[in-house]
């Protein structure tokens, strides 16, 4: 193939169990390399893979716009020009995965660059404690920026007999699949009611079908960690009534107590139609990458992230993204910044000296 010559991935690009985000990278390799060659130009394109979670979960969409946001394929109009902000002849592709679990391992293992994942996850990997002790830790792992606050939603019938955490014994629950980051949570916080998730029937989902799920009856309540409101739950909400499961009080203490990376937050009342004020426990969404990649690449991705243009991407993106905001970036990081990244935020006087 003609553009073998000018494609260098910096890393290849498996599309096993992924998602591509089909439409630009189809795009890009059919036009590109072309458009590259009829310019007489010899830029190379480099790959950046963005590990996300189900296609029905908030970091997929959230994902993509970042891959937008960062991604300018030779021959895209230039940014003065109304054209694209991003990182010249980078293209970034969004990929579904398991979530955050699966997303540091993947980065662990070289099969993602950079992915999004909750705060306590990407910490405990890094600094090696829990299921990332003794050989499992991921020391390479750096934080690009903090994104927006990821709430967890336990989700059942309004009808149903479960009021409280405490309830949910002998009941078919989805703490969704292994690899994400939803079941950490779930399982943290059913031990902090000092339940043993042998006591649940587990019948586990990705979020978009232990929604039908609950629709259909065919579970009784689902665990799920994202930014709110996320599509699956509004969808979910508008046609079945549906109620959040709170999470406080002493127990809500005690499991905030053992993970300094989980705080206390309120989904408000009416987010989903007909659900009141929910008092739950609440995370946030890094973007997280290898310190492999390299740091011009990183800080080139970083001042892509906040350029003004990237705003306007955001806003136009799922509630979630719309919160992503410069003054957020360095919140709560649970990991060393890139040093692409570091340089960047020094750079715009975003980081004391020192730090
Ligand atoms: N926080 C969830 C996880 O890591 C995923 C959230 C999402 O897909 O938006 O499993």
């Amino acid at each position: 193939m003609m553009f073998a010559t000018v494609l260098k991935p910096l890393a290849p690009i498996r599309a096993r169990g992924a998602a591509l985000a089909a439409g630009l990278f189809c795009a890009i390799l059919a036009s590109a390399p072309v458009a590259a060659l009829a310019q007489g130009k010899s830029q190379d394109i480099r790959f950046f893979r963005i590990g996300t979670g189900s296609i029905s979960g908030v970091y997929f969409p959230v994902g993509s716009t970042l891959a937008s946001a960062i991604s300018s394929p030779p021959g895209a109009r230039a940014c003065e020009a109304g054209g694209s902000c991003g990182v010249p002849g980078l293209i970034a592709v969004t990929q579904a995965t398991l979530g955050s679990v699966a997303n540091v391992r993947a980065i662990a293992s070289g099969g993602l660059e950079s992915a999004l994942a909750q705060a306590d996850v990407a910490y405990a990997a890094h600094a090696g404690t829990g299921e990332f002790a003794g050989a499992n830790r991921i020391e390479g792992l750096r934080a690009i920026a903090n994104l927006y606050p990821e709430a967890l939603h336990i989700v059942v019938r309004r009808e149903s007999p479960i009021h409280s955490v405490r309830d949910l014994p002998g009941r078919r629950v989805s703490l969704d699949l292994a690899g994400s980051g939803t079941r950490s949570v779930a399982q943290a916080v059913l031990a902090g009611y000092g339940i043993d998730v042998k006591q649940i029937k587990q019948v586990n989902s990705q979020v978009g079908p232990a929604a039908d799920r609950i629709r259909l009856r065919n579970i009784d309540a689902f665990f799920f960690v994202g930014g709110y409101p996320f599509e699956a739950l509004d969808r979910l909400a508008r046609n079945t009534r549906i109620r959040l499961i709170p999470v406080t009080g002493a127990e809500a203490d005690s499991i905030r107590g053992k993970d300094r990376f989980l705080s206390a937050a309120t989904i408000p009342a009416g987010v989903y139609r007909g659900v009141d004020a929910t008092a739950t426990i609440a995370v946030g969404a890094l973007w997280v990458v290898s310190d492999k990649v390299s740091a011009d690449t990183v800080y080139g991705i970083t001042r892509a992230l906040w350029h003004p243009s990237t705003r306007r991407l955001l806003d136009a993106g799922v509630a979630a993204a719309r919160q992503i905001r410069p003054e957020k970036a360095l919140d709560g990081l649970a990991l060393p910044l890139h040093p692409g990244a570091e340089r960047y935020y020094r750079e715009k006087g975003m980081l004391k000296t020192g730090r």
